[in-house]
């Protein structure tokens, strides 16, 4: 049997051994008797669950006590609110950056709440690039900085993390979160969707510096309030039990294979070499500025875009699945998140190249 290897950009690939062990599980968990679907998210075994996912997580990211880490729904896009109705604090504005199609809908939500000054944009290039920082005009009475360090749809991604002085940095890092070691310290507010990186649709990670929750604005309903749910424990509702779970597991997965260091690593290497094979050839190639293409999302065209439909319908023939790029974009994107083993793209590597010898 052909070996399968998913390409999607999210819900996107797992860790085999992590649904491996989910599976043997699923039934019953540890002897339990029930399976972790059917446990009250306030008895001892989903507590013992919930509380070794958080610390497993601080563990991989180094994340200290300054800072609340909260297992919450509502996606990514109920952080676009969340954000400025928590971070606002008295404050009519704040600072965005725009690199893309994510950086637009959090501006689009925030304007919402208040005053939004894109400080920089990269709209001219298309998106294709990260605005040169001498362009930024960032506003000190700002009441917070956002930006998307990697641009899941245009493949844009930050390497370094932006200095705003003593404005809170606010990150939506659902597509490159645990992707390589981060230092949480810089940050006020980074938030991620989990359907990326860390585990299925419908939980959503916040972390938040502890100082700039609890003063949300007028009406902020209560599942809004980030201290609400840090006084909760992140248990104000019955919150995702099952996403909880598995990101614990996807957790426990990433130490065993030596944190993010190891991961960084490993990323590095398959993003080069999915690059080297678009780069040396003529047939295949990347929109984006070198400087800042992504680890995670790898868009890239074809010379004849007429052969995109047989492109798409061969690599799935050969087991390499869902690689259509976005339909604001066109062409193609691989998405080869932390789940994504090098064999998988050793196998897109390799189709790509018999593709040009046969069709280019
Ligand atoms: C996928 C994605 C989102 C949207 O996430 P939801 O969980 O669907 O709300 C937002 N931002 C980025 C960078 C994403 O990749």
């Amino acid at each position: 049997m052909t070996e399968l290897y998913n390409f999607s950009a999210g819900p996107a690939v797992l860790p085999a051994e992590v649904l491996r062990r989910a599976r043997d599980e699923l039934l019953d968990w540890h002897g339990s008797g029930m399976s972790v679907m059917e446990m009250s998210h306030r008895g001892k075994e989903f507590v013992s669950i919930a509380e070794q996912a958080e610390a497993d997580f601080r563990e991989l990211l180094g994340i200290s006590a300054e800072y609340h880490v909260l297992f919450l729904q509502g996606g990514a896009t109920s952080q676009f609110a969340m954000v400025p109705m928590n971070l606002l604090r008295g404050k009519p504005q704040a600072d965005y950056i725009n690199t893309g199609a994510w950086s637009k809908k959090a501006i689009a939500e925030a304007r919402r709440y208040c005053t939004v000054n894109v400080a920089a944009t990269s709209e001219a290039s298309g998106f294709t690039t990260v605005p040169a920082a001498d362009s930024w005009q960032l506003d000190a009475a700002a009441a917070y900085v956002h930006y998307t360090p990697n641009e899941t749809i245009g493949g844009v991604e930050f390497h370094a993390i932006p200095g705003t002085g003593a404005v809170p940095l606010v990150a939506d890092m659902s597509s490159t979160i645990l992707s390589r070691p981060l230092d949480v310290s810089r940050f006020g507010v980074i938030y991620a969707g989990a359907q990326k990186n860390i585990g299925p649709a419908g939980l959503t990670v916040v972390i938040v510096r502890k100082d700039l929750a609890g003063a949300t604005l007028d009406g902020t309903p209560s599942m809004y309030d980030y201290q609400a749910h840090a006084d909760s424990g992140s248990m104000l509702n019955t919150p995702p039990t099952y996403g909880w779970y598995l990101a614990g597991l996807v957790f426990q997965w990433l130490r065993e294979q030596g944190g993010l260091a190891a991961m960084a690593e490993i990323n590095r290497g398959k993003a080069a070499l999915l690059y080297a094979a678009i780069d040396g050839s003529d047939f295949y190639a990347s929109p984006v500025d070198p400087a800042y293409r992504s680890w995670m999302n790898v868009p890239f065209t074809l010379a004849d875009a007429a052969l995109d439909k047989d492109f798409l319908e061969q690599a799935g023939a050969a087991g390499l699945l869902n690689l259509k790029g976005h339909r604001s974009v066109g062409g193609m994107r691989a998405s080869i998140y932390n789940a994504m083993p090098v064999a998988g793209v050793n196998a897109l590597v390799g189709f790509m190249q018999e593709f040009e010898r046969t069709r280019g």
